[in-house]
């Protein structure tokens, strides 16, 4: 949370007692939404632990969720290097826009934000084994078979590459992908500690180019 000094470092008088707030979602990195907040609205959403904005429409403080559910509960509030802008963390409870979108810049979900997706659809399947899902058989017949899909995969991606057949790559490229998240979750691990595995590589090899 932001201290007393840097809540009264931040420049009011720029944008004439107005803060824009961008909100952003803890887990998927997502940008939530915008809006301003002014000195009233950012104490209280401090001390509630909830965004609440001033409404330059209704000219009064505005905890959003309050009337459809979806609250925005803050995580982390850090300001730009000009301190004139807020980049408030949350975790959503429901879906941020009213025109029913996880955004209120929706778009074409982003590829990796699809991949987390995704990966919480294996993570369910696991923990709730369906008879008709094909996830869940695979961690019904358990680890040994899991892994052979791997190699199974591995091996399938690496005929398509010798033999230059690019949509093939693409297919076996895709399987092997799904099959290593299931193996990942069938060990209890998931895409997160491989990523920041991956950066904390590239952080230490920094002089090294990929
Ligand atoms: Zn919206």
């Amino acid at each position: 949370m932001l201290t007393k000094n840097s809540l009264l470092n931040l420049n009011w008088t720029k944008t004439n007692g107005m803060i824009p707030a961008i909100i952003q979602d803890y887990f998927s990195n997502e940008i939530l939404m915008h809006g301003y907040m002014n000195k009233e609205a950012l104490l209280k959403t401090q001390k509630d632990g909830l965004v609440t904005f001033y409404s330059r429409t209704k000219n009064s403080l505005w905890t959003k969720g309050e009337t459809s559910g979806n609250y925005l509960k803050v995580i982390k509030i850090s300001t730009d290097c000009d301190h004139d802008t807020l980049l408030i963390l949350v975790v959503s409870t429901g879906k941020t826009c009213h025109l029913g979108n996880v955004s209120c810049f929706f778009s074409k979900k982003n590829n990796i934000n699809f991949l987390f997706e995704l990966e919480k659809i294996i993570e369910n399947r696991k923990n709730k084994l369906l008879t008709n899902s094909y996830t869940s058989s695979l961690y019904k017949l358990g680890t040994s078979r899991i892994a052979q899909k791997v190699g199974e995969e591995a091996i399938e991606t690496i005929l398509a590459a010798m033999k230059k057949n690019k949509n093939e790559l693409i297919n076996e490229s895709s399987d092997l992908i799904y099959h290593l998240i299931v193996l990942l979750h069938d060990q209890n691990l998931n895409l997160n500690l491989v990523l920041n595995n991956l950066k904390k590589r590239r952080k230490k090899d920094s002089s090294i180019n990929p």
